[in-house]
């Protein structure tokens, strides 16, 4: 018998969108991934550290919260509570990726979630009931299928750049910028398009000074970034230069970047607190292609403002696969929640 609805992924898109399909009693099937370079089960917000920026967590004893409300059987997963955030002898920190991310499944288990360790490798969507491929498993018949496969971010691909993640290397500012490992120290930018001036910037409101690094001797942004850099006095363009190596040790993490000419041989050595990565992000869809629309990027194009429809009748996305521009874990949420009730409007009108 067909599956009322099928969720691909698991990190905050899918979860929200299991919560609301099984609270509206469509005991939806969720596949959750497994682990890949960029991608793994829980989503990106596994890959980082404390979560300052989710509404309804504040700093406070997390790990007390999270061991009441996360299956024993789980707690293997759990990373361990950060030191030297304490207060009343008490842990006192901003919610961990890993264990935000297991609250949500918690909670999607809880009202009758089935999950599966696996990743759909293929889909059919050229008739009804709609068909999804996992990689280990025989083709599952679904009257409704939500994709919340996110996007990750671009990387340079250094050794230097993978040790020093969580410690003073990032993909998103919005994320991390505020951190106290960035705050009045000088930072640097690697990418020279629209959401790298838009990096640049939102870290000028914490930073001492912000390089651009620019492959060229130009940007890529449109005027009007490019006007926003130039004029921010705290932005310096440092162009024809790539990233050649990220230098730092244990206890500060990152301290500097040396950079390496594209013009010549040159090499030089910049003191910053952290780098930041803005050479665009991968949406996770190409086990979807030509099966539904999608914009020049990859990423699913929604039909209707404020709808997850895509071009496929009882197909929905949420989550950063669809959505190039705010990539936030509660944007992401929130669109998961109107994927849910989108196809639980989706099937209840064809009396499913
Ligand atoms: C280092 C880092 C720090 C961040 N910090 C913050 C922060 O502090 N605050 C904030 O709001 N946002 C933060 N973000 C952004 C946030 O993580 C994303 O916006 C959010 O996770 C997107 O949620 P999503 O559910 O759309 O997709 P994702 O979280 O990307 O999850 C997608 C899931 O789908 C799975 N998947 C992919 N393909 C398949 C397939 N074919 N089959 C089955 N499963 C599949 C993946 O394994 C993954 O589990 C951060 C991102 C990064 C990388």
């Amino acid at each position: 018998m067909a599956e009322h609805v099928v969720i691909i992924g698991s990190g905050p898109a899918g979860w929200s969108a299991a919560i609301y399909a099984s609270r509206a009693n469509l005991q939806p099937l969720l596949f959750e991934g497994t682990t890949k370079p960029e991608m793994i089960p829980l989503g990106q917000l596994a890959f980082t550290t404390e979560v300052e920026n989710y509404a309804g967590f504040p700093a406070g004893n997390i790990r007390a919260f999270v061991e009441s409300a996360v299956s024993k059987d789980r707690h293997w997963n759990l990373p361990p509570a950060p030191k030297g955030h304490e207060q009343d002898g008490q842990p006192h920190y901003a919610v961990q990726g890993v264990e935000l991310m297991e609250l949500m499944k918690q909670q999607a288990l809880n009202f009758g979630t089935r999950v599966v360790g696996d990743d759909i490798v293929e889909v059919d969507f050229s008739g009804q009931p709609l068909r999804v491929k996992p990689a280990n498993g025989d083709w599952v018949e679904t009257h409704s299928v939500i994709i919340a496969t996110g996007a990750r971010a671009n990387y340079l691909g250094l050794p230097s750049e993978e040790a020093y993640k969580n410690r003073g290397v990032s993909a998103c500012a919005v994320c991390d910028g505020a951190l106290p490992r960035f705050r009045n120290k000088p930072l640097m930018v690697v990418g020279g398009g629209d959401s790298a001036v838009e990096e640049a910037t939102y870290l000028t409101k914490y930073a001492e000074r912000v390089y651009m690094v620019l492959r060229r001797d130009q940007m890529r942004a449109s005027k009007i970034m490019q006007d926003r850099a130039t004029s921010n006095e705290k932005i310096q363009l440092v162009k024809n230069r790539v990233v050649e190596e990220v230098l730092g040790d244990d206890t500060q993490g990152v301290t500097s970047v040396r950079l390496k000419s594209t013009v010549d041989d040159a090499t030089e050595e910049l003191a910053v607190g952290g780098l930041f990565l803005a050479i665009g992000h991968t949406p996770n869809t190409d086990f979807l292609k030509g099966q539904l629309e999608m914009n020049d990027k990859g990423y699913i194009r929604w039909q209707q403002a404020f709808r997850t429809y895509t071009s496929v009748e009882g197909v929905f996305a949420a989550g950063d696969v669809a959505d190039d521009y705010y990539r936030q874990a509660i944007t992401s949420s929130g669109t998961g929640c109107m994927a849910a009730l989108d196809a639980e409007r989706y099937l209840a009108g064809k009396g499913l």
